[in-house]
């Protein structure tokens, strides 16, 4: 699914921030990959590159065998929509929108579907919904979930575009361990359907869960034993 050769990213602020080093990753299909890294190591830059948010400043970047280096923005945003899924820490859900509403609605801003109604939206937002195990949920809004309740829903709307792969950044952050748990279960679920997970975490049992773990450190990729 991705393959970064000798990925570079230079902020030209001065002095120049290297914060991306000479960056050689394979990831493939079903793979679940931690990056683990001190405070301003450039695990986020990383991330942004493969979500296509950012542009290497040299280097080659394959998603699905598409070089995407050299692609315009609205190529990129378009790739990046029907692609990939973003999670974070916070969960950023509407508080006054059903959880069902929050799903639904990620679709209607990123990739309106025309010819689809809102009874087929929300019945897609259901779909999603069960896929991360919260079917029960429907209906309820944020403020009635757990922690973990609400990162799934987070989840299900980041899966709603059909996305290959899963950008997430701390998403245990703000979690408790039981919490974690559940969203880590939902991770092999995920992994096992075919979905390719890239997770940044702090959280050593986050990161031992990752069938790969990779260390950035100033810049600089190393692969961790396990
Ligand atoms: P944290 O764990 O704190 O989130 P991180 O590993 O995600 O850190 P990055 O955000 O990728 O680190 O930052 C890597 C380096 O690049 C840091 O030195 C940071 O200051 C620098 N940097 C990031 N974004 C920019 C920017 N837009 N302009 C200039 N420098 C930047
Ligand atoms: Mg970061």
């Amino acid at each position: 699914v991705i393959q970064l050769t000798g990925v570079e990213r230079t902020f030209p602020s001065d002095p120049p921030v290297h914060a991306l080093r000479d960056v050689h990753l394979t990831v493939r299909r079903g793979e679940h990959l931690a990056i683990v890294g001190p405070s301003g190591s450039g695990k986020s830059t990383l991330l942004n590159t493969l979500g296509l948010l950012d542009r290497p400043t040299a280097g080659s970047y394959l998603l699905d065998g598409v070089e995407t280096t050299g692609l315009g923005d609205l190529e990129r945003t378009s790739l990046r929509g029907s692609r990939i899924g973003f999670v974070f820490q916070s969960f950023h859900l509407l508080p006054y929108r059903t959880v069902d509403e929050n799903v639904m609605l990620a679709e209607a801003y990123r990739r309106p579907r025309p010819g689809r109604g809102r009874g087929g939206r929300l019945a897609r937002a259901h779909q999603a919904l069960e896929q991360v195990g919260l079917g029960h949920r429907v209906g309820f809004r944020p403020d009635r979930l757990s922690g973990g309740e609400r990162q799934r829903v987070a989840i299900a709307r980041a899966l709603l575009s059909d996305p290959a792969l899963l950008l997430c950044d701390e998403p245990t952050g703000n979690l408790d361990t039981e919490n974690t748990l559940s969203v880590l279960e939902l991770f092999d679920d995920l992994c096992a359907q075919g979905m390719t997970l890239v997770v940044i975490t702090h959280d050593d049992a986050v990161s031992r869960r990752a069938g790969r773990r990779v260390r950035i450190t100033d810049g600089r990729l190393a692969e961790e034993a396990k």
